[in-house]
């Protein structure tokens, strides 16, 4: 059957056929048909900027969390429809694998980063506030609030289903809605990810559309409050970038590249040795994984001169075992590039490279296994030298997409963070070595140029997330050549879509603004002390001044005692007299050991857990004979998403703690964080 590939706009797929033919990469057998004419990109950019915007509003950060995680459910239940179409675009099953669990990965790595780190309001609060007045009438502190706009993703076709998830997870978290523009060589795999989303009931109407070929008008929506995020060549992103309608409006543009990522060997590293072979392994990994046409596949191979030629024979062994060819077949290694016209690109991108370069291994026709195959379509692992002593070098500039690199010898470490720089900029580059010391010391000279470091050492390597795997935390994004963006990163990946802006007035305003509460703005007493209260009874504001307790020589001696902690500052008379305090003084974690006796509830109630304390300050000593309050107040509360396991469900609920003495002065801060129970 020819899949009609459509855009799906306002909730409707939409389009008429273009006549052109989406094929399958191994046999150039037809897939389908781009059906992306007729389609009017001003709908979807009115559709979500009016309904989907809504939609996201409507929500809070923690239920957009919990749609991510039931989505990354749905797609992991129907993955076998994903992984079924993918072989089409010539990925063999592990390429799939990275491609579809990966992009599954980053929406449940995004939706567990929502529910642990984001508060449950729209709006994301610093914890910092900052006084601007001596006795704390004025205050200030940013919030990050979602950018009024929609996010338009333009993408490479290498990664169908991750590319796009990777960024629609982070902006759906954030509360912007996203209209994705996959690449069309692989368009009819994105669109069946998001037909299984839509279907799924769980994207609200707008969050998600969809439009695929070059429909009109498609960059005439972008305005000041949008964000552009591209994924491709350097080339398209220089005309994206330079764009009248991206410059007159304003939007904000992030550009993820075309990279020359680099491999470099330690001096230490003897052939043979398990980090060697390790070494080699990364670099066939890189080379050949859906056909190099990675961002992140390693492109130049810097080693010790010394170690050139063990290395290039272990390469040469290691890719002229590659299997080249159906990628339908379980012992194919590689499968073809995704298109002929992508493999004419990569053949004569090797032809230019090869211009002053040494042939070392040139398997680019290979033997390929498997009936009935497109051989224009294949091109098998290509390794050529070069000195690359001249910056301007073909090697620092031509990015083959496809199984190519270069091995490179060094002498000094310079050289070696030289060569990698004369790249202008990279998403990442491996360095192996055991000797930490030259490892540091080429990192140094290597950071600017990156966006990611992946060192690894014997210990371990065989450990190692991989030199060419982004990861939902870190980041993801390179300088320079490499397009200056910067995605994933954890909560970082959310500055794309969130704006930080800076609030400044009293603390009882900046408390509603941002929903939690900040020192000085007014609290509420009750009878009912708040650990004997429910999740949902609890507001944030609640408190309670705790009894007083004066503190004695027993207390320190007593604490002394039982932690084992006989630090002179408590125990020694005259040292401590020698000492900035003048006198001996409580442990600090005596204070925050007496505080939690002062405001405790001790018979069971919905308090279940203290699972952590953040932001502790000893503010000041307290001695012998003074006598310290507490005073305990609600800050902010998330609910947690709820386990099937769970009997009721239960939140994260931040207090402030403020410990004081007799004179009224702060002494300790800090935050303290429980779990307790929600009544039903
Ligand atoms: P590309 O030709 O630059 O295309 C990328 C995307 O831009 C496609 O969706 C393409 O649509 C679209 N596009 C091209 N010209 C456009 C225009 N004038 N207006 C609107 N959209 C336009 O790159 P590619 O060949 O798909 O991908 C390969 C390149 O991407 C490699 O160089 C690789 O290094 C880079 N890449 C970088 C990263 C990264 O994270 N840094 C990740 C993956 C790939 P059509 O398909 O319809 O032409």
């Amino acid at each position: 059957m020819v899949l009609q590939v459509r855009s799906f706009v306002a909730g409707q797929w939409q389009g008429r056929t273009s006549g052109r033919e989406l094929t399958d990469a191994a046999r150039g057998a037809v897939v389908g048909e781009l059906a992306g004419e007729g389609v009017d990109a001003a709908e979807a950019w009115a559709h979500a900027r009016e309904t989907g915007r809504r939609a996201l509003q409507r929500l809070d950060m923690s239920e957009r969390a919990a749609r991510l995680r039931a989505l990354g459910r749905t797609l992991t239940e129907y993955k076998a429809q994903l992984y079924a179409l993918s072989t089409a675009t010539g990925a063999t099953r592990g390429d799939s694998w990275v491609d579809i669990d990966g992009g599954i990965g980053a929406l449940m790595a995004f939706a567990s980063m929502g529910a642990a780190e984001l508060p449950a309001g729209r709006l994301w609060p610093e914890s910092a506030v900052q006084p601007l007045s001596r006795g704390g009438e004025f205050a200030g502190t940013h919030i990050r609030v979602p950018r009024a706009g929609v996010a338009l993703h333009v993408n490479a076709f290498n990664f169908p289903v991750w590319g796009m998830l990777e960024k629609f997870a982070p902006a759906f978290l954030a509360g912007m809605p996203s209209i994705v523009k996959p690449a069309t060589d692989t368009c009819y795999l994105t669109a069946e990810c998001v037909r299984l989303m839509a279907e799924s009931g769980l994207l609200p109407e707008g969050t998600l559309q969809l439009l695929v070929g070059r429909p009109d008008g498609l960059l005439d929506g972008l305005g000041a409050q949008d964000v552009l995020t591209f994924t491709g060549s350097a080339q398209t992103a220089r005309s994206l970038r330079s764009d009248a309608r991206v410059l007159a409006g304003g939007a904000l543009v992030n550009v993820e590249a075309d990279s020359l990522n680099a491999a470099i060997l330690g001096p230490d590293v003897t052939p043979g040795s398990p980090l060697f072979d390790a070494f080699v392994d990364q670099v066939v990994r890189e080379m050949t994984f859906k056909a190099g046409q990675k961002c992140t596949a390693i492109r130049r191979v810097i080693v010790p001169a010394a170690s050139r030629e063990a290395l290039v024979e272990r390469l040469r062994t290691r890719l002229q075992a590659v299997r080249v060819g159906d990628p339908a077949l379980e012992d194919v290694h590689m499968g073809p590039l995704v298109s002929s016209s992508q493999a004419h690109d990569v053949r004569e991108a090797i032809a230019r490279l090869a211009d002053g370069a040494e042939q070392l291994l040139d398997a680019a026709e290979p033997t390929l296994v498997g009936d009935g195959l497109r051989a224009e379509g294949f091109v098998g692992p290509v390794l050529l030298g070069h000195d690359g002593r001249d910056p301007a070098a073909p090697v620092h500039e031509i990015e083959a997409f496809g199984p190519v690199a270069t091995v490179l010898p060094y002498e000094e470490a310079e050289q070696a963070a030289a060569l990698a720089a004369a790249g202008r900029g990279s998403l990442v580059s491996t360095v192996a070595s055991d000797d930490a010391r030259w490892t540091a010391g080429l990192a140094a000279g290597l950071a600017p140029w990156h966006g990611r470091l992946h060192l690894i050492d014997s210990g371990s390597a065989a450990h190692s997330t991989g030199h060419g795997a982004p990861l939902p935390a870190l980041r993801h994004g390179g300088p320079g050549r490499a397009g200056g963006g910067a995605e994933l990163g954890g909560m970082a990946a959310l500055d794309l879509y969130m704006h930080r802006v800076a609030v400044q007035g009293s603390p009882a305003a900046l408390a509603a603004v941002t929903g939690q509460y900040v020192r000085g703005a007014p609290v509420i007493d009750s009878d009912v002390h708040p650990f004997r209260k429910h999740y949902e009874e609890l507001k944030v504001g609640d408190s309670l001044l705790t009894h007083r307790r004066t503190v004695s020589e027993a207390d320190i001696v007593n604490f002394g005692c039982l932690s084992g902690d006989f630090f002179y500052m408590h125990f020694d008379e005259i040292a401590a007299a020698a000492s900035p305090f003048g006198k001996r003084i409580a442990h600090g974690y005596f204070v925050l050991s007496a505080a939690a006796g002062l405001f405790v509830s001790p018979s069971p109630g919905p308090v279940l857990a203290n699972y952590g304390l953040d932001t502790l300050r000893f503010v000041r000593p307290v001695g012998i004979g003074d006598t310290i309050q507490a005073r305990l107040t609600c800050k902010r509360k998330a609910p947690r998403p709820r386990k099937p396991s769970d009997e009721r469900g239960q939140g994260v609920v931040t207090w402030d703690v403020q410990v004081t003495n007799q004179d009224g002065t702060l002494v300790a801060s800090y935050d303290i964080l429980t779990l307790v129970e929600m009544r039903d």
